[in-house]
């Protein structure tokens, strides 16, 4: 018996399978989907058995498979076809694709690492010998003592016994240690509370047809009571015997959510986010390949969990941009989603308060099917949205809080409401500059501007992560004249604190969160009311859900209206009614105060009158006349090196090649330098593509992707429906 495997190998091009016998120890075992250990060349790798066959088709000797390495970690059919699909859309190899589908304890890494975790017991070996002991040592008290608790009970836990006694009985043959496996993360069976969904709900529940295939885009407000349909939709799978797979955003919603998956199905759940430790995620895949549960919740790459008889596949908040890749593979959860939904017959469904443009624009087309959940649950009304113009503001100095934000933030405090204020900006300063001689401080790596962050003293490249120690005096004209301008999170925080000094004050943004179970204190800490005012940056906007504030303030609506690209409208639109939805959640109405310097922009109309119908059919018109998704799909390319000349000689070179295949009617721009042209040392130019239907391009990319793979000096990256140009 022969195998065909694919491994890991350094070059991108290799993207080919080879032969190996199959000793006959494992014949038996050996399945397709396996990981094994081989020997290649002068080293040994590991990698994936593609196909089984009965004869060795080269004329070559084929050497034999070492081991396998684990024999739970078997990729089925299904996981095998979506390698291959992901490969496909993005062009990875095959090796990338299946990587990308695990967990990293279960990657194929050069050193192994042993995640199983055991709880070692101890038993009595021989109960006769046991026996004979005792009659033969009475006086040794302490070992008659475990005996005696052992012929009781059978086994106990190794750590209850002192280590010379395990010692002396092991000495003398009397007891032997079981091992048993054991997971880190254990959730009990709570009391569920069953709520019953209002009649909007139920006609929404019911809408879903569980016998086939169909996408749906369900776009509910703030507020509606989607999970609470996604919970019963689940329910309904499980009762059939089948499972659900429930995608929820990175950063800090995720274990407000999971909390209502464990209170709804208890144990019958598996988690995945990026706070849990390496351990603890091989732990929760363990319990998916045994078939220990039904529901997955998770992030991004929890779309790729092997559950078998899969019922149901949800996707929460599906605007939310961590659901796409930015490395490579560059693939997007939904497309995943939606072809796992095609394979196994099954509906999808993509839920959101603001839709993509795509999406809603695919709903409207029919290609998707729209459900609405247009009313807040109970009494909770939409909240009241204030705009305030902060150029009158400036001219009376009111430089962070508008007058009226002030009044507001006075007014809760007073009621002991609480209170959630915006700024989507970490740091202190986020320039610093000379007034002696103009200097500002850059990153010596990158393009881009060093924030300065007051708790640790540093600036700091919020891209590459360089830093360095503040100066007192300008680095080029020496002069003690640094200026720190804009602001950021951690000034915001200091602000607050001088302002309202009776004010319990909370920050959550990347700084304050680093470390493991910070999210959930933080979080946990606000909706258990240790804290007034809880601040943040976008990680506070999406999804949390505190009954008791009722003010959110924005403090500079502008900061992601102004970056120049096509999608900043939506994001804006979509960071503003996603952050206003944490307010007036239930019985006490909500206010939001929103500062701006464009108060007549039409994302910011349309947010005051909470409007997203008014908003895509605006944002619709401009995407149709620049001649961007959802009327055209992009690709986005970036030609990448070392050297300024190579990376824009090549950058030519492939705009050329595109120009010359691809068909007449696709728009090829550039190549422009990158919006960050310079990063990590390393120099980045733009190539745009912009198709509706071009039956050429996935060959040339391919082409020209194997091209790059030889070229010493640039190598490529291809973007497919990119969130950012
Ligand atoms: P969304 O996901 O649309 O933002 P949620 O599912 O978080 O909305 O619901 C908002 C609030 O309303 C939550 O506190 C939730 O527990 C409550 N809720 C939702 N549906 C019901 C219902 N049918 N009966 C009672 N409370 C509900
Ligand atoms: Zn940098």
């Amino acid at each position: 018996m022969y195998a065909n495997v694919i491994i890991e190998y350094g070059v991108k091009s290799l993207n080919k399978t080879f032969i190996y016998k199959v000793p006959d120890e494992l014949k038996e075992k050996i399945k397709v989907g396996m990981k094994v250990y081989v020997p290649f060349g002068k080293t040994e790798v590991f990698g994936f058995v593609m196909e089984l066959i009965e004869n060795n088709p080269t004329e070559y000797e084929a050497k034999e498979i070492i081991r396998i390495d684990n024999e739970e970690l078997v990729l089925n059919k299904e996981m095998m076809d979506i390698g291959k699909y992901l490969s496909n859309i993005t062009l990875c190899t095959l090796i990338t694709a299946y990587q990308t589908m695990l967990p990293s304890s279960l990657k194929i890494k050069r050193q192994e690492h042993k995640y199983d975790l055991y709880d070692e017991y101890v038993k009595l070996s021989d109960k006769v010998k046991a026996l004979e002991y005792i009659c033969k040592y009475p006086r040794r008290l302490a070992q008659i003592r475990v005996i005696n608790n052992l012929l009781e009970v059978s086994k106990i836990n190794k750590k209850e016994i002192s280590s010379e006694i395990i010692k002396s009985l092991a000495e003398n043959n009397l007891i032997e240690v079981e091992k048993v496996g054991k997971y880190r993360i254990n959730q009990s069976n709570n009391e569920k509370v069953k709520k019953i969904l209002t009649s909007e709900q139920e006609s929404v529940y019911n809408s879903v047809d569980f016998s086939k295939n169909e996408t749906y885009l369900l776009y509910g407000v703030t507020g509606s009571g989607k999970t609470e349909v996604y919970i019963k939709w689940i329910e309904k799978c499980i009762d059939e015997g089948k499972t659900a797979i429930m995608l929820v955003p990175e950063i800090g919603l995720t274990t407000q959510i999971a909390k209502r998956f464990y209170d709804a199905f208890g144990s019958d759940v598996a988690i995945f986010h990026s706070s849990l430790s390496e351990g603890e995620k091989y732990d929760e895949y363990l319990k998916i390949l045994r078939g220990e549960v039904h529901v997955v919740v998770g992030t991004r790459s929890a779309v790729f969990v092997p559950l078998k008889n899969l019922g149901i596949i949800i996707i929460d908040e599906e605007d939310s941009s961590s659901y796409k890749q930015d490395n490579n593979p560059r693939y997007h959860a939904r497309d995943i989603a939606i072809y796992r939904g095609k394979y196994n017959n099954i509906p999808v469904v993509l839920g959101s308060a603001t839709p993509t443009l795509e999406s809603k624009a695919r709903a409207d087309k029919g290609v998707y099917k729209l459900l609405k959940l247009n009313n807040r649950v109970g009494n909770a009304k939409m909240p009241i949205i204030h705009v305030i113009d902060m150029e009158p503001e400036m001219k009376k100095r009111n430089m962070i809080f508008s007058e009226f934000l002030q009044n507001k933030i006075v007014e809760k405090l007073s009621r002991k409401e609480q209170i959630i204020l915006l700024l989507n900006r970490r740091g202190f300063s986020t320039y610093i500059t000379c007034s002696n001689c103009g200097f500002t401080y850059k990153c010596p790596n990158c393009d881009i501007t060093l924030t300065y962050h007051k708790s640790t003293n540093n600036l700091i490249c919020h891209y590459c992560g360089y830093q360095k120690k503040r100066d007192d005096f300008c680095p080029e004209c020496g002069e003690k004249s640094l200026n720190y301008y804009g602001l950021g999170t951690e000034k915001l925080e200091e602000k607050i604190k001088e302002m309202y000094p009776s004010a319990r004050v909370v920050r959550m943004d990347q700084d304050t969160t680093r470390n493991k179970g910070m999210h959930e204190r933080i979080i946990n800490d606000f909706k258990d009311y240790k804290y007034d005012i809880l601040l943040g940056t976008q990680m506070i906007s999406k999804g949390l859900d505190f009954p008791k504030v009722t003010l959110v303030g924005v403090i500079n609506a502008d900061a992601s209206l102004n970056i120049p690209d096509y999608r900043s409208s939506e994001v804006t639109y979509s960071l503003l009614s996603q952050v206003s939805g944490r307010a007036g959640r239930s019985d006490i109405p909500g206010e939001v105060v929103i500062q701006t310097f464009n108060p007549d922009h039409y994302v910011i109309e349309c947010v005051k009158e909470n409007n997203y119908d008014r908003f895509y059919l605006q944002e619709m018109k401009f995407r149709k006349n620049l001649k961007y998704p959802p009327y055209y799909y992009l690709v986005g390319i970036k030609v990448i090196g070392k050297s300024y000349e190579t990376t824009i000689a090549n950058a030519k070179k492939a705009k050329k090649y595109l120009d010359d295949n691809l068909s007449k009617d696709t728009i090829i721009l550039g190549p422009t330098t990158a919006s960050v042209f310079k990063f990590n040392n390393e120099y980045r130019m733009q190539i745009i593509i912009k198709y509706k239907f071009d039956d050429k391009l996935m060959d040339s990319l391919k082409d020209l992707d194997n091209i790059f793979a030889n070229n010493k000096d640039n190598y490529l990256e291809i973007d497919f429906n990119p969130l950012r140009i």
